[in-house]
């Protein structure tokens, strides 16, 4: 930024002054000091322009100022998400998903998350806001420079409740990117341009349903299809009758032996499968590295993979993981998910549950970090009150705008 040494020194090009000595030596002085006033506010500009690089540690103390008296403002609400179409696997099926929704209120700037609680590991949409509730005031008066203290304190005094912890992790980051003043995916220091494709999921359904969701997803260049029941060669076909796109399923535990998974999995293969996604029980971690040795196509581990440390004792039975911030409990814990994968050798994959944008668009300012995305939670429903990040020809197009980078829809 240009010093304009003149432009801030009242009077000194209004009318011809007289030429003395003093006025010569108050002029010079009035000038000094609009020089360096000029100087000290590029400065603070640089700081400023510089912040959103840098992490907590390295801010300057103006940035991290709170108003007198501040305190947060921490409300946790329960969202229930409309499904366009009813969602089936092999867990379950529904018309529709509560979330919890969580906003971080401080300064006049409001964070949002969100957390989709997941039955199969005891967590219901009101023990989440129980969760968060209980909590609340450690909350209001924490410090939210100190995020990573902040979450390693409610990881403390939560037991499970992993969505509820997404959902105050992600509000958390998106106030922090609000306050800096950058798009979060700048903030972990990533090109918007290296985000994947995202797949587009078909729930299990009758061949007919099947084949009418899967004209519908025609936008959408690679799907993942939901199998792991006695109808799965019906499903295939039926996709395959209306598309010859690239598939990658998830079985969702669904196959109980190691022989049948293998059959399966080289039938699929030959149906132009990429992957299969947790083919049998997350608990038989060695009869899937049976499976492995005997199939060609890479075997992703949801429900297997939970947190940073599920990860090494996957390695070599799975090629890779697939990572959900409502499963690890927020960003921060998905971005240590994503690094671990990667020190190990493994392929990583961000997924979702079926949320609103608030938490697919958190995962998916990630996801230039990963090798394959499924991050479609959002556009299964008809009611998302927000809009972040947007997908076109199947890509993912992150949002320019500080924080999260939502917008509320009218
Ligand atoms: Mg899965």
């Amino acid at each position: 930024m240009l010093v304009k040494p003149h432009s801030r020194v009242p009077g000194l090009f209004v009318g011809r002054q007289p030429e003395s000595a003093w006025n010569r030596v108050r002029l010079r002085s009035r000038l000094l000091d609009a020089v360096a006033q000029e100087l000290e506010m590029n400065r603070r500009d640089l700081m400023k322009s510089c912040l959103g690089a840098q992490w907590g540690g390295g801010l300057a103390q103006s940035e991290t100022r709170f108003l007198p008296g501040s305190v947060a403002r921490v409300e946790a609400r329960i969202a229930r998400l409309l499904l366009r179409h009813t969602w089936t696997t092999t867990m379950s099926s529904s018309d529709f998903r509560d979330t919890l929704q969580v906003t971080y209120d401080r300064d006049g700037v409001v964070g949002h998350g969100e957390g989709a609680p997941i039955i199969r590991y005891k967590e219901t949409a009101e023990s989440a806001r129980r969760a968060a509730e209980s909590i609340r005031d450690f909350l209001a008066s924490a410090n939210p420079w100190q995020f990573e203290k902040v979450m390693a304190e409610v990881f403390q005094r939560i037991e499970g409740e992993y969505a509820a912890k997404a959902a105050i992790d992600i509000a958390l980051m998106d106030w922090i990117g609000q306050r800096l003043g950058v798009p979060l995916y700048k903030y972990f220091g990533l090109d918007p341009a290296d985000a994947p494709l995202t797949t587009f999921s078909i729930g299990i359904d009758t061949p007919e349903a099947t084949r009418r969701k899967v004209r519908e997803a025609e936008a959408f260049p690679i799907l993942k299809v939901k199998v792991g029941l006695d109808t799965d060669e019906a499903t295939i076909e039926a996709v395959r009758s209306v598309t010859r796109k690239p598939l990658r399923v998830d079985a969702n535990e669904g196959w109980k032996s190691k022989e049948e998974a293998v059959c399966k999995i080289n039938w699929l293969e030959s149906q132009g499968v990429e992957f299969v996604e947790q083919p049998m029980p997350a608990a038989m971690i060695e009869e899937t590295r049976w499976v492995r040795a005997h199939v060609h196509i890479p075997i992703i581990a949801d429900e297997a993979c939970l947190h940073p440390s599920s990860i090494p004792g996957l390695a070599g039975a799975y090629d890779g993981v697939n990572i959900k911030l409502d499963k690890c409990g927020g960003m921060q814990e998905a971005f240590r998910m994503i690094q671990v994968a990667k020190a190990l050798g493994m392929k990583t994959m961000l997924g979702c549950m079926i949320s609103s944008s608030v938490s697919v668009t958190a995962a998916a300012h990630l996801s230039p970090l990963v090798d394959y995305a499924d991050l479609d939670g959002n556009l299964l429903i008809a009611n998302d009150p927000y809009l972040g990040v947007r997908v076109e020809a199947g890509k993912l197009v992150l949002p320019d705008r500080s924080g999260l980078g939502l917008e509320a829809r009218l």
